[in-house]
């Protein structure tokens, strides 16, 4: 017998199980399907974003900065810890009790708000009278019926052609987040998000970690002012990233791996390491989805094609995240998981892609929101830009962390933000203040004239807005 629903999510990510739980606040009975488990076994509602993505790295960032500094800068406080160790298999076990605890804390959620859980594969069978009908292959198969549906199955790492992830030697995200030692000699094809904050982590635990990119420039999609100060600091600290590089051949074998690439001058090179982490993008995952069961179209790539809204070309049938248009991103699905559940009951959910921030969880920091000067200068929009440096606040350096400046950008007559770009200490937070400001329309007169507490480093953005107007006070 078939369970109805007035919303079966599938994929319990963020988009999706965010999705879930605010159609369940709006009144709907709501079912979520997620095939994701643990090594042993148990349900582990989350995604990637909980899995093998972004809470795990940031649990090994936060240790392999703690590692970091205790060895370079505890000293200049006066603090002497004697010669340090890590222990890794401490520290892994660490970040599964952080991603378990997340993965506890989505199943909490689901009781709390009444959305009924099954944990297996999802597929859809057929189109039924007033809905769909799914299929779940998990421990106990189930076949639901949802009057709308949500498809939220997310991304997968995208591998090298020939070159299959094997997890022990060329690995992607997942293999690269449980390293049993610190290899000696890291190689990373791709210097996006995952590639520097994953090379980030093995460089501070003592590999020596060499990026291969592609592309001539570094960063492009980041304000140049932001990328080339960001990649000073990379090259100071020891994390080699060579732009220009074209990939050729790639050798395995048990315990090493052979890279042959031709650099920018196009000189042929060898790189030989003991892992290969490839961070060369994520494609839309619809595995063992059949979305042509019921007509749901693809893009050549595989993602579910959607309008502005989320609606799929079949009506009742919607997806969100990384598996549709967009920066794949957590916040962008939980945003479009909200304003999905929101339309299905007719309200008016609402997500702008132009101020969706994005972040690179480095040291310093990387954050931006809107639009870079390269980018206004392209589209020929007049505008005006201030920067300011951390080096030149009180915090900062109390922090003993000045790398780095914030930079706005106004619009030259209006005086609207239209991006803000920060490398830095807490980038990361420092940036909703930005996007807080952008979605209000504010202009840089408004970020100026606003009291921030002192001593902050929320200061340099207040002083970036002032020097839009060539009126900043402490530099
Ligand atoms: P996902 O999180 O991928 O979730 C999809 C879920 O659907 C999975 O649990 C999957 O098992 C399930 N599923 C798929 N198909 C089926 C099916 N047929 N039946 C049942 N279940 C199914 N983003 C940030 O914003 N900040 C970060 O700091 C950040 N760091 C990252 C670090 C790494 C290493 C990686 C890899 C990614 C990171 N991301 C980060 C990106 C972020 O993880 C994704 O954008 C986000 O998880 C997308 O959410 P989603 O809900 O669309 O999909």
């Amino acid at each position: 017998m078939s369970k109805n629903f007035d919303l079966v999510v599938i994929g319990a990510g963020p988009g999706g199980y965010i999705a879930a739980i605010r159609a369940a606040q709006l009144g709907l009975s709501v079912a979520c399907i997620d095939a994701w488990k643990t090594k042993d076994g148990k349900p582990a509602p989350g995604g990637t974003c909980t899995n093998v993505g972004c809470i795990p790295s940031k649990a090994l960032l936060q240790s392999s900065e703690h590692f970091e500094h205790a060895s370079h800068h505890f000293a200049e406080h006066g603090i002497s810890t004697g010669k340090l160790s890590i222990d890794i298999a401490k520290m892994l076990e660490r970040k599964d009790q952080v991603v378990k605890q997340n993965n506890e804390g989505i199943l909490y959620l689901f009781k709390k708000n009444k959305v009924t859980f099954f944990n297996g594969l999802a597929s859809f069978s057929k189109a039924v009278e007033g809905g769909f009908e799914v299929d779940v292959a998990g421990d106990k198969p189930e076949t639901l019926v949802g009057k709308q549906v949500i498809i939220a199955t997310g991304s997968n790492a995208r591998p090298l052609p020939n070159l299959p992830f094997d997890e022990q030697v060329v690995l992607s995200n997942d293999g690269a987040l449980d390293i049993a030692n610190a290899p000696k000699k890291l190689a990373i094809i791709g210097s996006g998000v995952i590639g520097l904050e994953l090379g980030s982590v093995w460089r501070r635990l003592g590999a020596d970690v060499t990026i291969l990119e592609g592309m001539d420039k570094f960063l492009p999609a980041a304000d140049e002012a932001v990328a080339k100060e960001a990649k000073k600091a990379f090259d100071k600290q020891g994390l080699k990233i060579e732009l220009g590089a074209k990939v050729g051949e790639v050798k395995t074998a048990k315990t090493s791996v052979t890279i042959n690439y031709t650099n920018a001058k196009g000189e042929e090179q060898v790189l030989k390491a003991d892992k290969l982490i490839v961070s060369i993008g994520r494609t839309a995952n619809t595995n063992g989805l059949k979305p042509e069961a019921v007509g749901v179209q693809l893009d050549e790539r595989g993602g579910v094609v959607v309008d502005a809204d989320c609606r799929t070309n079949v009506p009742g049938i919607w997806a969100v995240g990384d598996v549709v248009r967009g920066p794949m991103l957590a916040h962008k699905a939980e945003e479009e998981g909200v304003a999905v559940a929101e339309r299905i009951v007719g309200q008016h959910g609402h997500v702008d892609l132009a101020l969706v921030p994005y972040v690179i969880y480095t040291s310093p920091e990387i954050s931006w929101v809107g639009r870079t000067e390269q980018q206004l200068k392209a589209e020929g929009v007049q505008y005006k830009a201030g920067s300011f440096p951390f080096l030149a606040n009180g915090r900062a350096r109390a922090l003993g962390d000045t790398t780095g400046l914030v930079k706005v950008i106004a619009d030259a007559t209006t005086d609207e933000i239209l991006g803000v770009h920060i490398v830095g200490p807490q980038a990361s937070e420092l940036i909703a203040e930005a996007a807080v400001a952008m979605a209000f329309k504010a202009s840089s007169e408004d970020i100026a004239r606003i009291c921030h507490a002192h001593p902050t480093l929320s200061e340099v953005t207040k002083e970036a807005a002032l020097a839009v107007d060539k009126r900043a006070l402490n530099f």
